[in-house]
């Protein structure tokens, strides 16, 4: 029986993306493949971290009024670090499930994609995030999102380091699978980091190349919520 460490379950509001605003039911799992440099998110296991069956997951939810949440959302960390227990967990749940992702792991997102409705891809940029590149496996895993029909957009965090290189390659990705970009400045301790005046030039370094373009901070921090 697989099992899972779950660093918080909570109601909240959708801050980021295309589902702005809506009521969620959060789970964050405790494990990620990255280790990226602008991380605030506080992810990793401590003692009051619980572990999981995807049964005892599914009765802890029973607690929550599924009336007012729009979807079910698996955060993290990286949620498809923890495929096997979702291809368990997910056959239990009635709500929409929406998957924020560092869009890093196609092979895990086949696992488990004809669960999902909604994803909301967080493309990595190596300027920005301090990573490899990884536009490849980005690539393969917007393909599986595409094919599967699923709702999704690209989120990109980015501050003033973003280059024109990677502007060109996240062009081609929502080119390619016609979706929208949603641009996120990046935040640290609740605050965004960029300098201001970086903020209209970078949208518009976008825009240029592509229509489908908005930037949105991430709301739940303006509104000092979860
Ligand atoms: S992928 Fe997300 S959770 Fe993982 S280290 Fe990067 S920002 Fe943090």
């Amino acid at each position: 029986m697989t099992t899972a460490q779950v660093k918080e379950i909570f109601t909240s509001i959708q801050g980021e993306g295309h589902l702005v605003g809506y009521t969620q039911l959060f789970i964050r799992f405790c494990r990620c493949d990255f280790n990226c440099k602008i991380c605030d998110i506080d992810y990793k296991p401590d003692a009051t971290t619980d572990t999981y069956t995807a049964n005892s997951l599914a009765e802890r939810l029973k607690s929550y009024d599924n009336h007012n949440i729009h979807s079910i959302c698996l955060t993290g960390g990286e949620p498809l670090m923890e495929a096997p227990f979702l291809k368990e967990f997910l056959r239990n749940i009635t709500l929409p499930v929406y998957l924020e992702t560092n869009a890093a792991m196609p092979e895990a997102l086949e696992e488990i994609i004809n669960m999902i409705k909604y994803v909301s891809a967080s493309i990595k940029l190596p300027s920005v995030c301090g990573c490899e590149d990884c536009f490849d496996k980005h690539a393969e895993f917007l393909r599986i999102c595409k094919r599967a029909r699923k709702n999704m957009y690209m989120k990109v965090p980015f501050n003033e380091n973003v280059t024109d290189e990677e502007i060109d390659k996240c062009v081609e990705l929502a080119k390619e699978n016609d979706i929208e970009i949603v641009l996120q400045p990046v935040t640290h301790n609740g605050k965004i980091v960029v300098p201001n005046r970086y903020l209209p030039e970078v949208l518009e370094r976008f825009r240029k190349k592509y229509w489908h373009v908005r930037l949105i901070p991430q709301v739940h921090k303006i509104l000092s919520v979860r």
